[in-house]
């Protein structure tokens, strides 16, 4: 029984094939391709398949060998890569092999395969389902792109943009920050309460009066409601801004 290895190097030397026309055609080093003609490696079964192809049509008539082109304004418009056919809806047909290659320097080790138009078939369309599984999965690596997990809901479709901003998601972020709001409220309800139940404490009431904040009245009250000052003041000059900021303390 003759060997494979053996096999593929006759098939090979029958149809005049040089050992660069098989190793392009089939898409593996020259190198590789000797070490199976040696049976010095078991190939892939689709690499053997591939390699038997090349070298006969569909009805095992033995194939010329490809023709060699190196620059791409050589090359006739009907021999087409694998990309170029895809372009324009279509594939080689299953036992269709490549009728030529092109090899540049950009790229030495791996060839394009031409195959002749006239021969290529249109290209399978993905049925409803391969396409909901490719955008199921495009959908998920987008996701895991764009959105995180909120700590502190547990969220997991938060935009990342919220995250780095809050920490966490935008709901829980405002919630905190009504919930620091409330804190407060109830702290200055609790500081104005003391304060107004001190029967000598006054209040200080200050107001602009007119639209452009040129008179400002000033008056002084007791708890009590009683008036010990108030007074309309016109500034003559515009009010500087440290002079507008209120009083504490
Ligand atoms: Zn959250």
């Amino acid at each position: 029984m003759m060997s494979l290895g053996i096999e593929v190097k006759k098939g090979r030397i029958d149809r005049r094939w040089q050992q660069e026309d098989l190793a392009e055609a089939a898409g593996i080093s020259r190198k590789y391709l000797s070490q199976i003609e040696n049976d010095r490696v078991d190939p892939r079964f689709s690499i053997v398949k591939m390699a038997t192809l090349t070298i006969t049509d569909q009805r095992g008539w033995p194939m010329p060998a490809p023709v060699r082109y190196t620059r791409w304004e050589d090359i006739p418009p009907h021999l087409q890569t694998r990309t170029q056919l895809a372009r324009q809806g279509l594939r080689p047909a299953r036992d269709q092999g490549p009728v030529a290659t092109m090899r540049n320097q950009l790229r030495p080790a791996a060839p394009y395969a031409l195959y002749d138009i006239s021969q290529a078939i249109p290209k399978r369309q993905a049925t409803p389902a391969q396409r909901a599984a490719l955008a199921a999965t495009r959908d998920r690596a987008y996701a895991l792109r764009h959105y995180g997990t909120c700590s502190i809901c547990g969220d997991t479709e938060v935009p990342r943009e919220d995250l780095e901003r809050f920490g966490q998601c935008g709901p829980c972020a405002e919630a905190e920050e009504a919930a620091l709001r409330t804190e407060h409220r109830a702290e200055a309800v609790e500081w104005a309460r003391k304060v107004l139940a001190d029967p000598h404490a006054v209040v200080l009431d200050t107001e602009t009066t007119d639209l452009d904040g040129e008179v400002i009245e000033i008056a002084v009250l007791t708890m009590a409601g009683q008036t010990l000052y108030e007074s309309l003041v016109q500034p003559k000059g515009a009010i500087s801004a440290g002079a507008a900021a209120p009083c504490t303390g």
